[in-house]
Protein backbone atom coordinates (compact mmCIF):
# COMPACT_ATOMS: atom_id res chain seq x y z
CA UNK A 1 0.00 0.00 0.00
CA UNK A 2 0.75 3.47 -0.98
CA UNK A 3 1.86 5.64 2.12
CA UNK A 4 -1.34 7.95 1.45
CA UNK A 5 -3.11 4.92 0.57
CA UNK A 6 -1.95 3.55 4.33
CA UNK A 7 -2.05 6.81 5.60
CA UNK A 8 -5.98 7.19 4.46
CA UNK A 9 -7.36 3.60 5.74
CA UNK A 10 -7.17 4.33 9.56
CA UNK A 11 -9.71 6.81 9.08
CA UNK A 12 -11.65 5.20 6.68
CA UNK A 13 -11.66 1.87 9.03
CA UNK A 14 -12.74 3.91 12.28
CA UNK A 15 -15.21 5.76 10.02
CA UNK A 16 -16.81 2.42 9.28
CA UNK A 17 -16.44 0.92 12.61
CA UNK A 18 -18.69 3.79 13.93
CA UNK A 19 -21.54 3.15 11.55
CA UNK A 20 -20.88 6.54 10.25
CA UNK A 21 -19.23 5.28 6.41
CA UNK A 22 -21.30 7.52 3.71
CA UNK A 23 -22.49 5.62 0.69
CA UNK A 24 -23.65 6.45 -2.29
CA UNK A 25 -27.01 5.16 -3.90
CA UNK A 26 -26.98 5.17 -8.08
CA UNK A 27 -29.89 6.63 -9.27
CA UNK A 28 -31.14 5.57 -12.51
CA UNK A 29 -34.36 7.83 -13.27
CA UNK A 30 -35.28 11.53 -12.69
CA UNK A 31 -36.27 12.98 -9.38
CA UNK A 32 -39.60 12.08 -7.90
CA UNK A 33 -41.52 10.32 -5.90
CA UNK A 34 -41.11 6.79 -7.85
CA UNK A 35 -37.57 6.83 -8.30
CA UNK A 36 -34.95 3.83 -9.60
CA UNK A 37 -32.32 3.47 -7.13
CA UNK A 38 -29.53 0.98 -7.71
CA UNK A 39 -32.06 -0.52 -10.30
CA UNK A 40 -34.74 -1.15 -8.01
CA UNK A 41 -37.90 1.06 -7.68
CA UNK A 42 -38.51 2.59 -4.32
CA UNK A 43 -41.33 5.38 -3.31
CA UNK A 44 -38.93 8.10 -2.07
CA UNK A 45 -38.86 10.53 1.06
CA UNK A 46 -35.68 11.94 1.05
CA UNK A 47 -35.48 14.17 -1.51
CA UNK A 48 -35.35 18.41 -1.09
CA UNK A 49 -37.77 18.62 -4.72
CA UNK A 50 -40.58 19.82 -2.23
CA UNK A 51 -42.47 21.05 -4.99
CA UNK A 52 -41.99 18.50 -7.41
CA UNK A 53 -40.73 20.80 -9.93
CA UNK A 54 -37.34 19.06 -10.80
CA UNK A 55 -38.83 17.11 -12.99
CA UNK A 56 -41.80 19.41 -14.06
CA UNK A 57 -42.81 19.38 -17.91
CA UNK A 58 -42.38 23.09 -18.44
CA UNK A 59 -39.35 23.72 -16.05
CA UNK A 60 -37.23 20.63 -18.72
CA UNK A 61 -39.20 22.13 -21.67
CA UNK A 62 -37.60 26.22 -20.85
CA UNK A 63 -34.16 24.32 -20.05
CA UNK A 64 -34.40 22.59 -23.74
CA UNK A 65 -35.34 25.57 -25.46
CA UNK A 66 -32.85 27.51 -23.44
CA UNK A 67 -30.14 25.13 -24.09
CA UNK A 68 -31.05 25.76 -27.81
CA UNK A 69 -30.83 29.09 -27.34
CA UNK A 70 -27.76 29.58 -25.29
CA UNK A 71 -25.75 26.48 -25.62
CA UNK A 72 -24.92 24.89 -22.56
CA UNK A 73 -21.82 26.20 -20.64
CA UNK A 74 -21.62 29.93 -19.58
CA UNK A 75 -17.70 30.02 -20.66
CA UNK A 76 -17.34 32.44 -17.97
CA UNK A 77 -17.82 33.71 -14.80
CA UNK A 78 -20.58 36.68 -14.23
CA UNK A 79 -17.97 39.46 -13.99
CA UNK A 80 -15.92 38.30 -17.71
CA UNK A 81 -18.41 37.41 -20.03
CA UNK A 82 -20.95 34.74 -18.12
CA UNK A 83 -23.79 36.90 -17.43
CA UNK A 84 -26.26 36.45 -19.84
CA UNK A 85 -29.88 38.07 -20.18
CA UNK A 86 -31.57 34.82 -18.64
CA UNK A 87 -29.23 35.09 -15.60
CA UNK A 88 -30.17 38.62 -15.18
CA UNK A 89 -34.24 38.83 -15.68
CA UNK A 90 -33.61 35.92 -13.17
CA UNK A 91 -32.21 38.49 -10.56
CA UNK A 92 -34.87 40.54 -11.18
CA UNK A 93 -37.81 38.02 -10.58
CA UNK A 94 -36.51 36.76 -7.46
CA UNK A 95 -35.81 40.31 -6.19
CA UNK A 96 -39.39 41.04 -7.03
CA UNK A 97 -40.64 38.00 -5.60
CA UNK A 98 -38.83 38.48 -2.38
CA UNK A 99 -39.63 42.11 -2.34
CA UNK A 100 -36.12 42.96 -2.10
CA UNK A 101 -34.05 45.53 -3.98
CA UNK A 102 -31.59 43.46 -5.86
CA UNK A 103 -30.76 39.91 -6.45
CA UNK A 104 -27.82 38.21 -7.11
CA UNK A 105 -27.12 34.70 -8.91
CA UNK A 106 -24.52 31.95 -6.60
CA UNK A 107 -23.56 28.96 -8.26
CA UNK A 108 -24.53 26.80 -5.15
CA UNK A 109 -26.01 27.97 -1.84
CA UNK A 110 -22.96 26.31 -0.30
CA UNK A 111 -20.47 29.27 -1.90
CA UNK A 112 -23.12 31.93 -1.05
CA UNK A 113 -23.27 31.21 2.11
CA UNK A 114 -19.03 31.05 2.12
CA UNK A 115 -19.72 34.66 -0.19
CA UNK A 116 -21.88 36.31 1.90
CA UNK A 117 -19.90 36.05 5.60
CA UNK A 118 -17.13 36.58 3.99
CA UNK A 119 -17.27 39.85 1.87
CA UNK A 120 -19.07 41.14 5.26
CA UNK A 121 -17.23 40.39 7.72
CA UNK A 122 -13.53 39.79 8.52
CA UNK A 123 -10.93 40.83 11.46
CA UNK A 124 -12.41 42.38 14.12
CA UNK A 125 -15.65 41.27 13.60
CA UNK A 126 -18.16 38.48 14.69
CA UNK A 127 -20.51 35.84 13.05
CA UNK A 128 -22.87 34.34 15.54
CA UNK A 129 -24.26 31.27 14.60
CA UNK A 130 -27.24 28.69 15.64
CA UNK A 131 -25.35 25.12 17.02
CA UNK A 132 -27.65 23.41 14.63
CA UNK A 133 -26.66 25.81 11.22
CA UNK A 134 -26.52 24.18 7.62
CA UNK A 135 -22.84 23.18 7.72
CA UNK A 136 -21.97 25.57 4.72
CA UNK A 137 -22.59 28.78 7.60
CA UNK A 138 -20.24 27.09 9.77
CA UNK A 139 -17.78 26.67 7.35
CA UNK A 140 -18.01 30.38 5.73
CA UNK A 141 -17.61 31.78 9.46
CA UNK A 142 -14.50 29.54 10.04
CA UNK A 143 -12.87 30.73 6.55
CA UNK A 144 -13.14 34.13 7.49
CA UNK A 145 -10.96 36.34 10.04
CA UNK A 146 -13.99 37.21 11.77
CA UNK A 147 -14.79 35.27 15.34
CA UNK A 148 -17.50 32.66 15.23
CA UNK A 149 -19.51 32.27 18.48
CA UNK A 150 -22.38 29.59 18.42
CA UNK A 151 -25.35 30.03 20.68
CA UNK A 152 -27.84 27.42 22.00
CA UNK A 153 -30.17 25.45 19.41
CA UNK A 154 -33.38 28.86 19.25
CA UNK A 155 -31.79 30.17 22.51
CA UNK A 156 -31.92 34.06 21.86
CA UNK A 157 -31.00 34.76 25.67
CA UNK A 158 -27.99 32.67 24.60
CA UNK A 159 -27.21 34.84 21.62
CA UNK A 160 -28.38 38.43 23.55
CA UNK A 161 -25.97 37.23 26.06
CA UNK A 162 -22.94 36.99 23.63
CA UNK A 163 -23.90 39.98 21.60
CA UNK A 164 -23.55 41.54 25.30
CA UNK A 165 -20.16 40.43 25.53
CA UNK A 166 -18.53 41.00 22.08
CA UNK A 167 -16.17 43.94 21.36
CA UNK A 168 -16.89 42.98 17.50
CA UNK A 169 -16.77 46.17 14.83
CA UNK A 170 -19.33 44.51 12.90
CA UNK A 171 -21.96 41.39 14.29
CA UNK A 172 -23.61 39.10 11.63
CA UNK A 173 -26.18 36.44 13.24
CA UNK A 174 -26.55 33.89 10.55
CA UNK A 175 -28.86 31.70 10.81
CA UNK A 176 -31.12 28.68 8.77
CA UNK A 177 -34.38 29.98 8.54
CA UNK A 178 -36.01 26.68 8.77
CA UNK A 179 -33.36 23.91 9.94
CA UNK A 180 -32.46 21.10 7.63
CA UNK A 181 -31.94 18.25 9.39
CA UNK A 182 -34.77 18.79 12.27
CA UNK A 183 -37.36 20.82 10.56
CA UNK A 184 -38.14 23.69 12.70
CA UNK A 185 -38.45 27.39 12.38
CA UNK A 186 -35.76 29.86 13.22
CA UNK A 187 -37.32 31.46 16.30
CA UNK A 188 -36.92 34.95 13.26
CA UNK A 189 -38.73 37.32 15.52
CA UNK A 190 -37.29 37.13 18.25
CA UNK A 191 -33.90 37.67 16.15
CA UNK A 192 -35.01 40.24 13.88
CA UNK A 193 -35.78 42.30 17.56
CA UNK A 194 -32.08 41.09 18.55
CA UNK A 195 -30.50 42.07 15.97
CA UNK A 196 -31.89 45.22 15.97
CA UNK A 197 -31.45 46.23 19.28
CA UNK A 198 -27.78 45.11 18.87
CA UNK A 199 -27.11 46.78 16.16
CA UNK A 200 -26.08 43.14 14.41
CA UNK A 201 -27.13 42.34 10.75
CA UNK A 202 -29.49 39.14 10.36
CA UNK A 203 -28.55 36.75 7.36
CA UNK A 204 -31.01 34.01 6.70
CA UNK A 205 -30.44 31.23 4.56
CA UNK A 206 -33.94 29.67 3.91
CA UNK A 207 -32.84 26.67 1.80
CA UNK A 208 -36.04 24.36 3.03
CA UNK A 209 -38.69 28.09 3.61
CA UNK A 210 -38.17 29.23 0.18
CA UNK A 211 -41.21 28.12 -2.21
CA UNK A 212 -42.57 25.93 0.43
CA UNK A 213 -43.71 27.74 3.47
CA UNK A 214 -45.51 30.94 3.62
CA UNK A 215 -48.97 31.40 1.80
CA UNK A 216 -47.19 33.07 -1.36
CA UNK A 217 -43.99 30.63 -1.14
CA UNK A 218 -42.12 33.68 0.60
CA UNK A 219 -40.46 31.21 2.86
CA UNK A 220 -39.66 31.75 6.53
CA UNK A 221 -39.99 35.89 6.98
CA UNK A 222 -43.40 35.46 5.32
CA UNK A 223 -44.48 32.42 7.47
CA UNK A 224 -43.66 34.95 10.02
CA UNK A 225 -45.49 37.72 8.92
CA UNK A 226 -41.84 39.97 8.73
CA UNK A 227 -41.14 42.77 6.73
CA UNK A 228 -37.94 42.59 4.22
CA UNK A 229 -35.96 45.31 6.70
CA UNK A 230 -36.55 42.17 9.05
CA UNK A 231 -33.96 40.08 7.19
CA UNK A 232 -31.48 42.41 5.17
CA UNK A 233 -29.14 39.88 3.99
CA UNK A 234 -31.58 36.48 2.69
CA UNK A 235 -30.16 34.31 0.94
CA UNK A 236 -32.37 31.20 -0.92
CA UNK A 237 -31.18 28.33 -3.02
CA UNK A 238 -32.86 26.86 -5.92
CA UNK A 239 -32.11 23.09 -5.79
CA UNK A 240 -35.01 22.29 -3.40
CA UNK A 241 -38.05 23.72 -3.66
CA UNK A 242 -37.09 25.43 -6.77
CA UNK A 243 -36.48 22.37 -8.72
CA UNK A 244 -33.37 23.59 -10.24
CA UNK A 245 -29.65 24.69 -9.43
CA UNK A 246 -27.56 27.34 -7.75
CA UNK A 247 -28.89 29.64 -5.63
CA UNK A 248 -29.13 33.16 -4.64
CA UNK A 249 -28.68 36.43 -2.26
CA UNK A 250 -31.24 39.04 -1.88
CA UNK A 251 -31.58 42.19 -0.17
CA UNK A 252 -30.13 46.24 -0.79
CA UNK A 253 -28.74 47.86 -3.91
CA UNK A 254 -25.25 48.16 -1.54
CA UNK A 255 -25.74 44.06 -0.38
CA UNK A 256 -25.90 42.68 -3.80
CA UNK A 257 -22.89 45.50 -5.12
CA UNK A 258 -20.98 44.41 -2.23
CA UNK A 259 -21.03 41.16 -3.27
CA UNK A 260 -20.30 41.85 -6.59
CA UNK A 261 -17.23 43.36 -5.66
CA UNK A 262 -15.51 41.14 -3.01
CA UNK A 263 -17.59 38.00 -2.55
CA UNK A 264 -14.87 35.72 -3.59
CA UNK A 265 -17.41 32.31 -4.42
CA UNK A 266 -18.87 35.07 -6.68
CA UNK A 267 -16.19 36.42 -8.33
CA UNK A 268 -13.97 33.14 -9.19
CA UNK A 269 -16.37 30.85 -10.66
CA UNK A 270 -18.11 30.34 -13.84
CA UNK A 271 -21.40 31.29 -14.06
CA UNK A 272 -24.41 28.57 -13.71
CA UNK A 273 -25.69 27.54 -17.19
CA UNK A 274 -28.01 29.81 -18.91
CA UNK A 275 -30.52 27.13 -19.84
CA UNK A 276 -30.64 26.42 -15.28
CA UNK A 277 -31.64 30.12 -15.03
CA UNK A 278 -34.36 30.03 -17.74
CA UNK A 279 -36.02 26.88 -16.13
CA UNK A 280 -35.92 28.43 -12.39
CA UNK A 281 -37.75 31.48 -14.33
CA UNK A 282 -40.74 28.53 -15.11
CA UNK A 283 -39.98 27.34 -11.58
CA UNK A 284 -41.01 30.44 -9.97
CA UNK A 285 -43.78 31.18 -11.94
CA UNK A 286 -45.40 27.42 -10.46
CA UNK A 287 -44.27 28.77 -7.44
CA UNK A 288 -46.07 32.11 -7.41
CA UNK A 289 -49.45 30.49 -9.88
CA UNK A 290 -50.16 27.28 -8.54
CA UNK A 291 -50.61 27.34 -4.42
CA UNK A 292 -52.45 24.15 -4.57
CA UNK A 293 -49.01 22.71 -4.08
CA UNK A 294 -48.18 24.49 -0.44
CA UNK A 295 -51.72 23.63 0.24
CA UNK A 296 -51.54 19.66 -0.88
CA UNK A 297 -47.99 19.78 1.27
CA UNK A 298 -49.24 21.02 4.16
CA UNK A 299 -52.09 18.46 4.12
CA UNK A 300 -49.83 15.83 3.89
CA UNK A 301 -47.89 17.38 6.62
CA UNK A 302 -50.68 17.58 8.94
CA UNK A 303 -51.22 13.48 7.76
CA UNK A 304 -48.13 12.28 8.77
CA UNK A 305 -47.81 13.75 11.87
CA UNK A 306 -51.26 12.50 12.72
CA UNK A 307 -50.60 9.15 11.93
CA UNK A 308 -47.31 9.32 13.51
CA UNK A 309 -48.81 10.08 16.88
CA UNK A 310 -50.38 6.61 17.05
CA UNK A 311 -47.09 4.77 16.80
CA UNK A 312 -43.98 5.37 18.86
CA UNK A 313 -41.74 6.48 16.03
CA UNK A 314 -39.49 9.79 17.87
CA UNK A 315 -41.27 12.04 15.59
CA UNK A 316 -39.49 15.51 16.18
CA UNK A 317 -41.44 18.77 16.32
CA UNK A 318 -41.41 20.61 13.15
CA UNK A 319 -44.45 21.77 10.62
CA UNK A 320 -42.02 21.72 7.47
CA UNK A 321 -42.43 19.08 4.92
CA UNK A 322 -38.91 18.07 7.23
CA UNK A 323 -40.28 15.35 8.95
CA UNK A 324 -37.59 13.43 11.12
CA UNK A 325 -37.61 10.60 13.63
CA UNK A 326 -35.25 10.66 16.21
CA UNK A 327 -33.54 7.32 16.69
CA UNK A 328 -30.43 7.94 18.26
CA UNK A 329 -27.78 5.08 17.40
CA UNK A 330 -26.51 5.05 14.14
CA UNK A 331 -26.31 1.71 13.44
CA UNK A 332 -29.86 1.54 14.51
CA UNK A 333 -30.91 4.49 12.26
CA UNK A 334 -29.19 2.38 9.53
CA UNK A 335 -30.67 -0.57 10.18
CA UNK A 336 -34.24 0.86 9.70
CA UNK A 337 -33.79 2.70 6.79
CA UNK A 338 -32.40 -0.50 5.80
CA UNK A 339 -35.67 -2.06 7.05
CA UNK A 340 -37.73 0.53 5.02
CA UNK A 341 -36.40 -0.01 2.00
CA UNK A 342 -37.30 -4.08 1.55
CA UNK A 343 -40.34 -2.59 1.80
CA UNK A 344 -40.01 -0.47 -0.78
CA UNK A 345 -39.20 3.18 0.75
CA UNK A 346 -36.46 5.23 0.87
CA UNK A 347 -36.06 7.35 3.48
CA UNK A 348 -32.25 8.42 4.41
CA UNK A 349 -30.57 7.57 7.99
CA UNK A 350 -28.48 11.04 8.95
CA UNK A 351 -25.77 10.50 11.12
CA UNK A 352 -23.27 12.65 12.98
CA UNK A 353 -21.26 14.90 12.12
CA UNK A 354 -24.55 16.21 9.89
CA UNK A 355 -26.02 15.94 13.24
CA UNK A 356 -25.23 16.08 16.77
CA UNK A 357 -23.45 12.85 18.22
CA UNK A 358 -26.23 10.64 19.93
CA UNK A 359 -28.58 11.95 17.43
CA UNK A 360 -29.18 10.09 14.50
CA UNK A 361 -32.25 10.16 13.12
CA UNK A 362 -34.59 8.99 9.47
CA UNK A 363 -34.94 11.86 8.04
CA UNK A 364 -38.62 11.93 6.47
CA UNK A 365 -39.42 14.06 3.48
CA UNK A 366 -42.57 15.05 1.58
CA UNK A 367 -43.24 16.98 -1.28
CA UNK A 368 -46.33 17.98 -2.76
CA UNK A 369 -45.85 15.56 -5.44
CA UNK A 370 -46.77 12.45 -3.07
CA UNK A 371 -50.08 11.45 -2.99
CA UNK A 372 -52.29 10.84 0.60
CA UNK A 373 -52.03 6.99 -0.39
CA UNK A 374 -48.21 6.87 -0.14
CA UNK A 375 -47.94 9.05 2.82
CA UNK A 376 -50.03 6.35 4.27
CA UNK A 377 -48.31 3.84 3.04
CA UNK A 378 -45.24 4.85 4.46
CA UNK A 379 -46.93 5.16 7.96
CA UNK A 380 -48.16 1.40 7.49
CA UNK A 381 -44.20 0.27 7.02
CA UNK A 382 -43.20 2.81 9.97
CA UNK A 383 -45.90 1.04 11.97
CA UNK A 384 -44.24 -2.31 11.04
CA UNK A 385 -40.34 -1.43 11.43
CA UNK A 386 -41.41 0.19 14.45
CA UNK A 387 -42.76 -2.84 16.02
CA UNK A 388 -39.98 -5.08 15.15
CA UNK A 389 -37.27 -3.49 17.10
C1 LIG B 1 -28.81 22.61 0.83
C2 LIG B 1 -28.44 23.74 1.71
C3 LIG B 1 -27.45 24.64 1.34
C4 LIG B 1 -26.58 24.41 0.14
O1 LIG B 1 -27.21 24.71 -1.02
P1 LIG B 1 -26.64 24.08 -2.37
O2 LIG B 1 -27.21 24.89 -3.43
O3 LIG B 1 -27.10 22.65 -2.36
O4 LIG B 1 -25.15 24.18 -2.28
C5 LIG B 1 -27.24 25.73 2.14
N1 LIG B 1 -27.94 25.92 3.27
C6 LIG B 1 -28.88 25.06 3.68
C7 LIG B 1 -29.62 25.32 4.93
C8 LIG B 1 -29.15 23.93 2.91
O5 LIG B 1 -30.04 23.05 3.32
Amino acid sequence: MSNLDGALTGALTRRQDQSLYRRRAVVGSPQGVEIRRDGRPLLSFCSNDYLGLANHPAVIEAFVGAAKDFGVGSGASHLISGHSSAHHVLEEELAAFTGRERALLFSTGYMANLGVINALAGRGDAVFEDRLNHASLLDGALLSAAKLLRYRHNDTEHLQRQLDNTVARHKLIAVDGVFSMDGDFAALPALARCAQKNAAWLMVDDAHGLGCMGENGGGSGEHFHLAPEDIPILVGTLGKAFGTFGAFVAGSDALVETLIQFARPYIYTTAMPPAVAAATRVSLRLIQGEPERRSHLQQLIKMFRAGCELIDVGLMPSDTPIQPLLIGDSQRALDLARQLEAKGFWVSAIRPPTVPRGSARLRVTLSAAHSQQQVQSLLAALAEVAGEC
